[in-house]
């Protein structure tokens, strides 16, 4: 059983401090115009030494930005309105402002740059936050429009621009806390909506003022059409989220996600900070899910043709299995 939650945070938190000694709340067009960087007036796209790798503009916008070694870089420069859009969406979403681009289209951020729509599903539609926070080390974070008020799923940085949009699609009522690693400015979001903050009990500490704490390991319905679902392992109180009954939609926090490049769903034991082998039974009682799309906190979305979620799953379980049997020979 590997623990080590508290100690593997403040290290990374360390590592951080190391690479970005200036604390950034809130990404703003002011804010870039007044970095001291050494290149206040590129005349390209360009990531500086302040990147923490958190891979959230190579998921967002991989035709311009990749990751090298440590850090990530734009492989190839944005052209056309299009192309600039995408990689401005980086540039917001980027937890650091590690990302610089030309003061001329710097200047002209639209204000609604996010939340962005990712699909439109019978039990309500889904967007993607952007501004991701370095204090959850750039995870996404996902929106979730429903006639019977809407769910914030984990915590975006704090963005007043954001907050505006949120705001004109209807705020929100309550807002899912995957797990203790993804609150980020939970408390900036519960006071500006007055929204209620669900979380696991065994990972409350991190949210301490959150208004519910989820007990045991039954399913909790929040209204019609979402549950959460708690799933111990990658920590003690993890917890996915499920919209809808058939076609559905997982918010995994960081208990599953997509790689793209293997085509495969991963469960990590080396990101696993509390109990791998809970993990992996975790996994198994998603098995009779219905899953059209994953959402995770780190790591890749992916849409899912039908019969295809099952058949994932059950290969992450056998490689996790293996992996789990290599570590005791
Ligand atoms: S989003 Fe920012 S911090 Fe994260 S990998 Fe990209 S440049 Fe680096």
């Amino acid at each position: 059983m590997k623990r080590a939650t508290l100690k593997d945070i403040s290290s990374l938190f360390k590592l951080l401090e190391s690479k970005n000694n200036e604390l950034i709340t809130n990404q703003t067009t002011m804010d870039l115009k007044s970095r001291k960087i050494n290149h206040i007036y590129p005349e390209s796209f360009f990531v500086d030494s302040n990147c923490i790798n958190c891979g959230s503009c190579w998921r967002i916008d991989p035709e311009h930005f990749s990751p090298i070694e440590n850090t990530a870089y734009v492989h190839k420069q944005p052209s056309g309105e299009k192309e600039t859009h995408k990689a401005l969406l980086a540039l917001v979403d980027c937890p650091v402002a590690a990302i610089n681009a030309p003061r001329r289209i710097t200047s002209d951020i639209p204000n609604n740059i996010f939340p962005i729509l990712v699909t439109k599903h019978p039990s309500g539609e889904v967007y993607y936050c952007g501004w991701s926070s370095r204090l959850s080390f750039g995870a996404s974070s996902w929106l979730i429009i429903r006639p019977e008020g809407n769910v914030l799923i984990d915590s975006p940085r704090w963005s007043a621009p954001l907050a505006r949009q949120i705001k004109k699609l209807g705020g929100v009522v309550k807002m899912v806390l995957t797990h203790r690693d993804d609150v980020a400015d939970h408390a900036d979001w519960a006071k500006a909506f007055n929204c209620e903050r669900w979380i696991h009990k065994y990972d409350a500490d991190a949210a301490a003022e959150s208004e519910k704490k989820v007990i045991g390991l039954d399913a909790i319905h929040l209204g019609k059409q979402l549950k959460l679902i708690p799933v111990p392992g990658h920590t003690k109180g993890s917890m996915v989220a499920v919209l809808g009954d058939k076609q559905q939609i997982l918010f995994s926090g960081d208990h599953l996600w997509w790689n793209p490049e293997k085509k495969v769903l991963v469960a990590s034991k080396d990101f696993c900070w509390w109990d791998w082998t809970q993990q992996l039974n975790s996994i198994k009682t998603l098995l009779n899910l219905d899953v059209a799309w994953i959402l995770p906190g780190h790591g890749f979305a992916h849409q899912f043709g039908p019969g295809e979620w099952q058949e994932a799953l059950e290969q992450t379980l056998r490689h996790g299995e293996e992996t789990t049997k290599e570590a005791r020979i």
